[in-house]
């Protein structure tokens, strides 16, 4: 592998300055928005308003009262609150169903003894994540098959199947919106209408467009995760919860902090209209993944600059450094690279990084980028394909000609 300039490694040392205490230094993290990363760095602005309020105290419940205003604007929701994560938004959206606003049930989740806690799922939308839904006590019950997408057949998801699995113990039913799972959405809309049970969707990842902030709920979600830390360009431990205003009460009661006296308790009107509850649980399922005041308002000014910039003009600049990137890699030893056209015009170009089995696999790349300083990281979902991505949503564009710099030695030139 080549030397890298001393100019170089003396400008990152610079720039490593608040990991060094810590012997870390930073990546280059062109994989997209991960968590095990730390999510992208966050614009100055959300870093500075999160550094000011740090600084304070403030009402929680008013805070999250002013969010969900800010929230609701956005999303058409009825109530919204900000989360640690939409992986948090869901188990708070599961623990809100399985026990409304009855302060007893509250209490006794993620056990939900002999009332409802089944939650409906189409095979096709089962992810990871839905261990969110079971640490609040939910049980995911399959329905249907994948004849799509492992091209046996080509029927999709149908109301019948879902309808035929609801029964005594069925609370709700769950979808994870993707470009895969468009078509179902209307599906489990029409169940969830007919059998009046709540559907939660996780749409943790489906911005931008914007447009999806509203368009889950508009087709008739009850509730809807949003990740903080992807699209939105907020802190990494955020998400969003929006939707009907009982089950976002609900959730705010099963988070917030309630070592207060109940006659004391100023309930907001953005999520108790009709007046406080008329008795408060004690700390509930999600105390253990409170928002922080840093968090909110972090997550808010974020969602103000996502709402305010123009999706064209950062889709052009994301192009504009790609081709940069694409002619820094041509013609290196081992690779092909190429453009993939976005799933959405308004999400921003990736490259492909195809590796040529002969001369680099995909494996020993990914290896090669981990041990350089700073390391590196691309998108690994087709590593097994020997397909790599670059994705600059968390590129700082100062990291544009180290990242391609860096490909091109670990690829052995
Ligand atoms: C990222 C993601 C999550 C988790 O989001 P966090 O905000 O990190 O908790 C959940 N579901 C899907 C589909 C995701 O892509």
């Amino acid at each position: 592998m080549s030397q890298r300039p001393a100019s170089r490694i003396l400008a990152e040392v610079r720039r490593d300055g608040a990991l060094q205490p810590f012997g870390l230094s930073r990546v280059i993290n062109a994989a997209g928005t991960l968590s095990r990363l730390g999510g992208a760095g966050v614009a100055p602005e959300v870093a500075g308003a999160m550094a000011e309020v740090a600084r304070l105290s403030v009402d929680m419940w008013r805070l999250q009262a002013a969010a969900s205003s800010r929230i609701t604007e956005a999303s058409g929701a009825e109530a919204g609150l900000v989360t640690t994560g939409a992986s948090a938004a869901l188990t708070l959206a599961a623990a809100a169903v399985l026990a409304g606003l009855d302060p007893a049930r509250m209490q006794s989740l993620p056990d939900t003894g002999e009332r409802p806690n089944e939650f409906i799922v189409p095979r096709t939308h089962r992810t990871g994540y839905g261990r969110a839904i079971a640490l609040a006590g939910g049980r995911l019950i399959d329905v249907g098959v994948d004849d799509v997408g492992t091209g046996a057949g080509i029927r999709g998801l149908e109301a019948w199947e879902v309808e035929a699995a609801v029964g005594a113990r069925t609370a709700g039913l769950f979808a994870s919106a993707s470009a895969h799972t468009e078509a179902d959405l209307a599906v489990l809309v029409e169940v969830s209408r007919r059998t009046r049970l709540p559907l939660i969707v996780d749409a943790a990842a489906q911005l931008p467009p914007r447009e999806n902030l509203k368009r889950y709920l508009a087709m008739g979600a009850t509730l809807v995760a949003f990740s903080g830390g992807k699209a939105i360009g907020g802190p990494p431990g955020t998400g969003i919860l929006a939707g009907r205003r009982d089950l976002v009460a609900s959730a705010c009661l099963q988070m917030l902090d309630l070592d207060v006296a109940p006659e004391r308790f100023a309930a907001p009107e953005a999520f108790f209209p009709d007046g406080p509850p008329k008795a408060l649980p004690r700390h509930g399922l999600g105390r253990g993944f409170k928002a922080g005041k840093e968090q909110v308002v972090g997550l808010l000014v974020a969602l103000d600059r996502f709402l305010a910039q123009d999706p064209a003009a950062a889709v052009q600049a994301a192009q504009a450094r790609l081709q940069r990137i694409s002619i820094a890699l041509a013609g290196a030893r081992g690779i092909t690279v190429r453009r993939e056209p976005p799933t959405h015009p308004e999400r921003a170009p990736r490259l492909v990084v195809a590796c040529d089995r002969h001369h680099v696999a995909a494996d020993t790349l990914i290896r090669r980028l981990a041990e350089m300083t700073p390391a590196v990281h691309l998108g690994e979902a087709r590593a097994r394909d020997g397909l790599l991505t670059i994705d600059l949503a968390c590129v700082d564009p100062v990291d544009d000609e180290q990242l391609a710099w860096s490909i091109r030695a670990a690829a052995g030139e």
